[in-house]
């Protein structure tokens, strides 16, 4: 008999609910408390699983009463939120996302997990794979943006990266893609709300990228707190029973989030602990985090008939099976037994550095503002976000301790150490107090340029931060337009570096400025890599991955829309538009400018007419005639014209980049299979209907700048 099946023979009831409860360890940072309920439930098994506790001595030892002092040795699973790094911090993933390219999220994923698991840590919960279409919701920053190929593309490279070669090596994460499904679209952008949304953009749009991750080999899943359409994920049996396990064979465990087995009470599906209990179960929950309703809920379901010993001994089976595969059972501390290498920890840095210089998509060039001329003698540096080490760090900073994280002002004074480089604060992220704003307007008065850095707080995006207004927090405003009217009187050009985990809404601030660098939450090394490009030392290569609105009343404002009957006519009144501001949005997705000047030319087609089982080559030509060294991104969209379901206007299938001296020329290559351009039938079932498909390539989803062509779409020949 294998060892799964002998200790299940040998578990009592509350060892066994045990195994399906996580439970967090004090949710210090910096330093554990451990309850002392955790430690002497962890010996007499009712607890098998932790979360939020860090250090390999302290993990080390809660391992040691699970393996030594509790009947059964099972070691525990041990997890964290390790979402972009662990101490050493990558940029937050929308950020990161921007990079649009998938060895870079890999990498930043390798590297966290390496880290993480010195740390003596098991189960990271991420990937987060929620496509987010609306900036309100605090939670965009925490995922791969509006389009749900940019999102499997992310899980693919997240999965990897975290889980590595095998989950049994000691520098292995388990991986849990989160969170499942459709919570990108809570009411209104705020968090926690219901979420109502159609069958179609449900498979169309939200599950794409879970596909990915289980393609992938994801170890576990996380449901999403939230209901769909009624019904509440946690207890979501189609979406989680018959579609997760059934429909897409997924085999690994589902992972409850925080308190969401008991918190189905307040959605008003379960009268108490044990029916939510019950209902999560059977739904295929295999492990309570927080609720505490399987240790105390389940004996009570299973006298009531609700639940059967068959039905807990199956998620057990699936939490012990991972521990297996995590090799706990062969060597509980694999993890955390040696120390990183400096060299090591110098390379995650570099790593860091390299991710958060191709994040960072500037938005606005005036005139070559930047990179800042080599003439430039003084530079003042000004805003609440020039030298804020902890906010570097975005929205989940792990283990990372508040400093260290480089600023602004501290990588241009090292970068630039013959330029004298001042500095004011102006005013604070948050707060109505002006009194510093005189100060900062009089370092422009003698400067050659100025760089000014505004933005949200790091704590503004994420969990339980929605914003309604989505403009600069505070006075910031204030502050800027008193450092635009004194710049505008010497023609001094003004640098905004704009921090956020999300789109911001300020066309005034992009109107008035020089040059905007969205520069989102870079991690540890945000500074250097801002100062890498502000110098020139790198092009900006980011392209934004959600799309930047005008106005809120435009949210949610996404590429992939599908053609309205009434399609936009500025002269006829009956078409769809707002009477009081444009349609388009002030930066599409995939936007983000360079310090080369790309043309595209030449888009040609491998063939007029594919089926099913064929592959289209797209080949597109970039030249570079500008006067630097730049990487282009290249983004592959398709239109079907004419198709039993409407379909959206532009699909991504494919992006690329690439690399070019000034005054270079070369080809990009992307590929498109058949099987790609089939989609959801009327029945919701996949179709490949014959007929015309537009391609078109380019650098973002602006259509005007698309190179098109069409290609015939053809059944295979009987
Ligand atoms: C979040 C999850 C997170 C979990 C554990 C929850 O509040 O929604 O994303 O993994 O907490 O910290």
């Amino acid at each position: 008999m294998s060892r799964v099946e002998s200790l299940i023979g040998r578990m009592t009831l509350t060892e066994k609910l045990g195994q399906l409860t996580m439970t967090a360890c004090g949710q210090a940072v910096t330093g554990p408390t451990i309850a002392g309920d955790s430690t002497e439930a962890i010996k007499s098994g009712a607890i098998g699983n932790l979360l939020n506790i860090v250090g390999a001595e302290n993990v080390h030892e809660m391992q040691r009463l699970a393996v030594q002092e509790s009947r059964l040795g099972i070691p525990l699973l041990i997890g964290y939120d390790v979402i972009h790094g662990h101490r050493i911090l990558f940029p937050i993933p929308l950020g990161e996302t921007a990079a649009f390219d998938p060895e870079l999220w890999a990498s930043s994923a390798r590297e966290s997990a390496m880290e993480a698991a010195a740390d003596g840590l098991a189960v990271t919960f991420a990937p987060m794979l929620d496509v987010a279409r609306d900036p309100r919701w605090g939670r965009s920053a925490e995922g791969p943006g509006e389009d749900p190929l940019v999102g499997a593309r992310i899980a693919e490279a997240k999965v990897r990266g975290f889980q590595g070669a095998s989950l049994s090596h000691a520098d292995s994460l388990a991986a849990v893609a989160k969170h499942y499904c459709a919570y990108g679209s809570v009411t209104a952008g705020r968090d926690y709300a219901p979420v109502d949304i159609s069958e179609r953009t449900l498979h169309e749009v939200h599950i794409a990228p879970f596909i990915a991750a289980i393609s992938a080999g994801v170890a576990a899943i996380m449901p999403a707190f939230t209901d769909l359409n009624g019904v509440p994920m946690t207890a979501n049996r189609a979406l989680l029973q018959d579609w997760l396990r059934g429909r897409l064979g997924f085999d690994g465990v589902i992972i409850s989030d925080y308190n969401a087995i008991a918190e189905l009470i307040r959605h008003g599906i379960a009268a108490d602990l044990p029916e939510a209990a019950a209902l999560a179960l059977k739904a295929g929950v295999d492990v309570d985090m927080m609720s505490d309703a399987y240790r105390n809920g389940l004996p009570v379901a299973l006298k009531r008939g609700a639940v059967s010993v068959a039905e807990i001994d199956e998620a057990v089976r699936r939490v012990l099976i991972l521990k297996e595969r995590l090799g706990l059972f062969d060597d509980p501390y694999r993890r955390g037994k040696t120390r990183e290498s400096a060299a090591a920890l110098t390379n995650r840095r570099r790593v860091a550095r390299t991710i958060a210089t191709r994040s960072i998509v500037m938005l606005k060039n005036a005139g070559d503002t930047l990179p800042l001329a080599s003439s430039a003698r003084r530079v003042a540096v000004l805003g609440p976000l020039a030298d804020a080490s902890a906010e570097m760090r975005g929205v989940w900073w792990g283990a990372a301790a508040p400093e260290g994280h480089v600023t602004v002002l501290q990588a241009l004074r090292a970068a630039l150490p013959h330029v004298e480089v001042s500095h004011a604060e102006g005013v604070a992220i948050e707060s109505p107090d002006s009194n510093g704003i005189a100060t900062a307007v009089n370092q422009c008065v003698t400067a050659n340029a100025i760089i000014l850095c505004l933005g949200e707080a790091a704590v503004m995006s994420g969990e339980a931060s929605s914003r309604a207004h989505l403009g600069l927090p505070g006075i910031q405003r204030r502050l800027a337009e008193a450092v635009f009217a004194q710049a505008g009187r010497s023609s001094t050009p003004v640098i905004v570096i704009l921090f956020s985990g999300r789109p911001l809404i300020v066309p005034w601030l992009v109107e008035r400025a020089d040059a905007v660098l969205a520069a989102w939450f870079l991690g540890s090394e945000a500074g250097n890599a801002l100062a890498d490009v502000i110098t020139g030392r790198h092009s900006p290569s980011g392209r934004t991955p959600m799309t930047w609105p005008r106005a809120m009343g435009q949210v949610p404002v996404f590429f992939s829309e599908r053609p309205s009957g009434r399609p936009f006519d500025r002269n006829d009144r009956f078409t769809s538009k707002y009477l009081d501001v444009a349609n388009d949005p002030l930066f599409p997705f995939g936007f983000g400018l360079t310090y080369g000047r790309f043309e595209l030319a030449n888009l040609r087609l491998s063939s007029g007419a594919i089926g099913i089982n064929d592959t289209l080559t797209v080949r597109v030509d970039v030249a570079n005639r500008g006067a630097r060294d730049a990487q282009e991104t290249v983004f592959l969209f398709t239109h079907d014209k004419l198709a039993s379901v409407s379909r959206p206007k532009l699909e991504l299938k494919g992006f690329a980049k690439i690399s070019l001296p000034p005054g270079a020329s070369g080809t990009v290559t992307l590929a498109l299979r058949g099987a790609e351009l089939r989609f959801l039938g009327i029945d919701l079932e996949p179709v490949f209907e014959p007929g015309e498909v537009e391609i078109l390539v380019g650098p973002c989803a602006d259509r005007a700048q698309l190179l098109t062509a069409t290609i015939q779409l053809v059944h295979a020949p009987a």
